[in-house]
């Protein structure tokens, strides 16, 4: 097994066993649809955390290791998959492009040609104006539309998603067993921290619903 996945799934392990003696059971509705990154997660199930344990204590492990995965393929694609690198580095810049705040979209045709600040008042200077959030021209940048890629670009593009699909897949595995070696400590924690706030919550329930307890 790769020691460095090893070692990062052990200090997120830590991460999570320092902050579930803070976990308390929320007072807020339960949300209603299942987490889609907890609900079947092989990870959990390696935890040993899949059954009867709480979704808000499966949940910051699940992401934990959510994202440890991906900064392992994002540095496995860095470093061998120069082609879909760089398309996922244009993605970037487009999306960053398009978050930008842009203060002359949107506004009515009544605004068309108007200045966006009014002449501020020499003695009062604006704190800010809205032409300082106009985007520099970089976003609109050629480069972030470069031209279609080759039928050969392609094929090679295909080619390095299945390999960093690969690399997950196997990043995964290698997860999943360093977590089976952490279960002994994960369950202990349940067992001490959680279970019992759980069982004094389902005895709250059993007393309110029973009416010959009172
Ligand atoms: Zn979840």
């Amino acid at each position: 097994m790769d020691a460095s996945i090893e070692s990062r799934v052990g200090r997120e392990v830590e991460a999570w066993l320092r902050w579930v003696p803070k976990w308390q059971p929320g007072t807020h509705r339960a949300r209603s649809r299942l987490c889609q990154h907890c609900f079947g997660s092989p990870v959990l199930r390696a935890a040993g955390l899949d059954t009867d344990v709480p979704h808000a204590v499966q949940h910051p492990l699940s992401m934990r290791i959510k994202t440890l995965i991906e900064d392992e393929v994002d540095t496995y694609t860095s470093l061998n998959l120069p082609m879909l690198n760089r398309e996922l580095g244009l993605i970037e810049l487009r999306r960053e492009a398009q978050a930008a705040y842009h203060p002359l979209e949107g506004l009515g045709p009544e605004f068309d040609g108007v200045d966006i600040d009014p002449p501020a008042d020499p003695n009062e200077p604006y704190l800010f104006m809205f032409e300082d959030f106009v985007p520099p021209p970089s976003a609109d940048d050629p480069e972030l539309v470069p031209p279609p890629l080759s039928a050969e670009e392609k094929a090679a593009l295909r080619v390095e998603m299945r390999l960093a699909d690969d690399h997950a897949l196997l990043v995964g595995k290698q997860v999943c067993a360093a977590l089976v070696a952490h279960r002994p400590e994960l369950q202990q924690a349940i067992a001490r921290f959680v279970e019992p706030q759980v069982q004094a919550l389902l005895a709250d329930l059993g007393s309110t619903l029973d009416p010959h307890s009172t």
